[in-house]
């Protein structure tokens, strides 16, 4: 892992400097760019714009790790607002979550049946919530909870994997045979090399072992959604689909908000289903600095707007 890439993702879990950075009026501009807002409102009509342009959401709102009932409660609520605005508004988006704004470091159950409310009510709209990965240490508490749900929901409810883990293989295996909704990820935390590929490369070539396996699924059910913006990998789909005649339908390319809106708009136009991830709210700062580990370039940014004073 690259010095710089180390530090920011240290940062993200330095929640103490959180205030220092969010008053920060440089670093807030850059969050911003790829935040939709601090309100449920804000988020609503990016999607809308994005629709417009045949590119279909999913909304997140941020926030993780929270540590009192209430705060998994109340975040549990508002996903049933986004369910409920989505619907309203006749935009098309999904609602993507994680498990620790849930309850996960409370209880497992207790988040379960958080995260049940959530899905019964995409369920009822015939809509649909991602389960995002978050760090290794939760990886075997997030699959339980997604296989209950998947049990009782069937395809309203989706996972992701992340292909820089060495498990990842067999997880996918486990979830071909239940015709599971996978999100193919890279992923974002700071892992030991025990558990993770260290090198780029390794990860990106197990991205691409992984993809085949998924979209090869597509006759048992697997949805596929290439979650990147590597545009090698993207391009190697492109060829993979068509040469494998993979049907549309069962798989689509997303993005983040705010990277690479050319390549999103330039899929879209294509024809391909292009679902980009919109996050929105207060609580950017642990997802902000997972993007700047991602790519230190966007921290020259911020260096080179403090000099503009
Ligand atoms: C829709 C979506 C959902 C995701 N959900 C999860 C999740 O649940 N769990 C998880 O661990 N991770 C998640 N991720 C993050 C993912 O794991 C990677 O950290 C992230 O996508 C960067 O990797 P990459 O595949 O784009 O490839 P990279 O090789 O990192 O990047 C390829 C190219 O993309 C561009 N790029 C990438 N990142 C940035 C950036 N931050 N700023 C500007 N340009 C950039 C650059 O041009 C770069 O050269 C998600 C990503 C997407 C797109």
């Amino acid at each position: 892992m690259g010095i710089m890439r180390g530090f920011f993702i240290y940062l993200s879990r330095r929640r103490d400097l959180e205030g220092l950075f969010m008053k920060f009026g440089p670093t807030r501009n850059l969050a911003m760019r790829f935040v939709a807002g601090e309100k449920l409102e804000d988020a609503i009509r990016v999607v809308a714009e994005l629709n417009k342009k045949k590119i279909f959401g999913t909304l997140d709102h941020l926030g993780e790790n929270v540590n009192s009932e209430e705060e998994a409660t109340r975040a549990a609520d508002e996903y049933l607002r986004i369910l409920d605005e989505i619907e309203k508004n006749k935009i098309k988006s999904h609602a993507s979550l994680k498990l620790t704004q849930m309850g996960l470091d409370i209880d497992s159950d207790f988040c379960l049946d958080n995260v049940r409310r959530v899905v019964e009510r995409a369920a009822r709209y015939n809509n649909f919530v991602r389960i995002d990965m978050e760090d290794s240490s939760y990886t075997d508490r997030t699959l339980e909870i997604f296989f209950k749900l998947h049990e009782e929901f069937g395809n309203h409810v989706g996972i992701v994997i992340q292909a820089y883990l060495y498990r990842s293989e067999d997880d996918i295996k486990e979830l071909i045979k239940v015709g599971a909704n996978v999100r193919l990820c890279k992923g974002a935390y700071k892992e030991p090399p025990e558990v993770a590929f260290p090198k780029k490369k390794d990860v990106d070539a197990n991205y691409i072992k992984l993809m085949k396996m998924l979209l090869d699924a597509h006759e048992k059910g697997v949805h596929t959604a290439i979650a990147t913006h590597d545009e090698n990998i993207i391009n190697f789909a492109l060829n993979y689909v068509k040469s494998n005649s993979i049907p549309e339908g069962k798989y689509e390319f997303q993005m983040l908000y705010g990277i690479r809106r050319d390549l999103q708009f330039k899929l879209a136009d294509k024809g391909y289903t292009m679902r980009v991830y919109i996050p929105y709210g207060t609580e950017w700062y642990p997802y902000f600095m997972r993007r700047l580990a991602e790519r230190p370039a966007n921290v020259f940014f911020v260096v080179k707007n403090l000099f503009k004073g």
